[in-house]
């Protein structure tokens, strides 16, 4: 079995492949046949594998890196452990907003400037984001999965036919089978850059010194997030967008709330700006970029590629199988079946929603599907799923159904109900008063069809109105929702009063002068 590498080589990075990738694992004998084979044991794989087995299923789940996937390894959890360390540096030169001093001299002289020089220990910062990434990989391990009465198989799974996968020179025979091989960062194709070297999610959790100059291309979620918190390191940074805004899937208010405080923090945020080539010089990484209205080059010490993701369908041999896959990945039904009725899909690799959550859904919906339907009897469907998502900027935007631009797609007539933070008490009090929350309803009812929140706990935030759409609750059940004062959940609330306002209003008021009048 080949070793796996993780740099920088400490024991936190042993630990992890010691859980996720044992050097020493052997893969068990083969079950003459499998209710269920998984490939790939990111999230939508391992609650495929972990919920077949609780259910008594016979499973078997083939990973050829690392158990955990994205998630664990290369996507939330280390970048949310980065983020964390970045807010408290940011914390820290804000501090004095707050009249506390963090310098010497600032405390003595009773100084209102906030601290230039906060000091950052990227190193340290990295060590922790290490240990504790390593901390949660039991809970991936391949031993555990095998506790649990998964058969583990470590190495490249491979279709060999309908009902039949390699791995390992052994072949696992299957009923039914979830494709979740997930995605990569796709290579942009900028000349130049694959010479000049560059980093993506698989090799951005290894550094262990700060890039003094950073350049990110693409300003999606992971490239705002990562920008953000490579700033609040100390990294020169510039954010690179081919598009006319950030968030492209955001609300656009919500992306300029985002950029605005990307550049008031020092970031230089460059759209509608095209990558040509990439030169090496003495003075670093050259990337010569195209604006609307010149050419610019961009020295840097490090160039992040954050711009669109990949799908894992390389040497799975889906023709093999009988599966249709195409540039998004694995074509899938509404049923996330694909055109081998035996074989479903699940997370990255089937396309839509790229989000953890949604990989642990679909696999559920999997598991429904594949083994515990008759016919159409008890079939779940993708388009039914209620699907959060949030950017863990400062401030967050979250986001669940649809925008305005996609209800225009969908034809779907909407009215808005909009809430400023700054009317907010507690996000006052917070000094976090920068955002919104707004909510759509299809036009003249309380149907409640998409919402967004920008502000510091938006992700934790939209669960409520996650919760509203699954239950098929009304906007005005979160007026009638007692909300503790003070939060900035009120805001949530508010957006209920205003519905009622402009709804039931009207009525009150005819209402009330009907009675004031009858009444002598
Ligand atoms: C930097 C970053 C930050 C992110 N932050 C968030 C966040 O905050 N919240 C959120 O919800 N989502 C976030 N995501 C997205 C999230 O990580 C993914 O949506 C999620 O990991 C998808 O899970 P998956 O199981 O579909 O695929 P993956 O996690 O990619 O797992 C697929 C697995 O399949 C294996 N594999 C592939 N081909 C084969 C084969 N032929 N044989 C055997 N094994 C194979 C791979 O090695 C991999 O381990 C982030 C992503 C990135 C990159």
């Amino acid at each position: 079995m080949s070793e796996i590498e993780l740099l920088p080589r400490d024991e936190h990075n042993a630990q992890l492949i010691a859980h996720t990738h044992p050097p020493d694992w052997r893969n068990p004998t083969p079950l003459p046949l499998y209710d269920l084979v998984v490939i790939g044991g990111g999230t939508a794989g391992l609650v495929s594998a972990a919920g077949t087995a609780g259910l008594g299923g016979k499973v078997a789940l083939i990973e050829r890196h690392l158990l955990g996937g994205d998630c664990l390894n290369y996507g939330c959890v280390p970048s949310k452990a980065l983020i964390r360390a970045a807010r408290s540096a940011y914390e820290v030169r804000r501090a004095s907003d707050f009249g506390v001093m963090v310098n010497g001299d600032g405390w003595a002289s009773g100084g209102r400037e906030p601290p230039e020089n906060i000091g950052v220990d990227f190193p340290h910062v990295m060590a922790r984001m290490r240990r504790l990434r390593a901390g949660i990989s039991h809970h991936d391990s391949a031993e555990r999965f095998t506790r649990l009465g998964v058969s583990v198989f470590l190495g490249q799974a491979r279709f060999t036919g309908p009902q039949t996968i390699e791995v390992g020179g052994q072949t696992l025979r299957f009923k039914r089978a979830i494709i979740a091989s997930g995605a990569r960062a796709a290579r942009p194709d900028i000349p130049g850059l694959a010479d000049a070297g560059f980093l993506t999610n698989e090799t951005v959790f290894s550094l262990t010194e700060l890039p003094r100059r950073l350049v990110v291309i693409g300003g999606g979620p992971i490239g705002c997030e990562l920008a953000q918190a490579f700033r609040r390191f100390g990294s020169d940074v510039t954010l690179v967008q081919r598009g006319s805004r950030l968030l492209p899937k955001d609300e656009p208010d919500a992306a300029e709330i985002v950029e605005r405080q990307l550049i008031r923090e020092g970031i230089t945020v460059l759209r509608n700006a095209r990558p040509i080539r990439v030169e090496m010089s003495a003075a670093g990484k050259l990337l010569v970029i195209a604006t609307a209205r010149q050419e610019q080059t961009l020295a840097a010490d490090a160039i992040l590629a954050a711009a669109g993701r990949t799908p894992n369908v390389g040497g799975l041999d889906l023709e093999a199988a009988g599966v249709a896959h195409g540039k998004r990945g694995v074509e899938v039904n509404d049923f996330l079946q694909t055109a081998n009725p035996r074989i479903y899909a699940a997370g990255d690799i089937a396309g839509s929603y790229q989000f953890t959550h949604a990989a642990d859904a679909m696999a559920r919906v999997c598991i429904q599907n594949a083994l515990f339907s008759f016919g159409p009897l008890g079939k779940k469907r993708l388009s039914k799923l209620v699907v959060p998502w949030t950017t863990f900027t400062d401030p967050e935007v979250a986001h669940v159904g649809l925008t305005v631009e996609t209800a225009k797609q969908q034809g779907v007539e909407i009215d808005t109900y909009r809430e400023e933070l700054r009317r907010v008490d507690r996000a006052i009090l917070d000094g976090e008063d920068e955002g919104f929350a707004l909510i759509h309803t299809r036009r003249g009812t309380p149907d409640v069809v998409g919402c967004t929140i920008v502000g510091s706990h938006a992700g934790d935030m939209i669960g409520e109105i996650s919760l509203l759409m699954t239950a098929g609750l009304k906007l005005s059940n979160l007026a009638s929702t007692i909300h503790c004062y003070p939060t900035q959940v009120e805001v949530l609330k508010r957006l209920g009063d205003q519905y009622n306002k402009t709804r039931l209003a009207p009525r009150a008021a005819w209402l009330l002068k009907s009675i004031i009048g009858w009444r002598r």
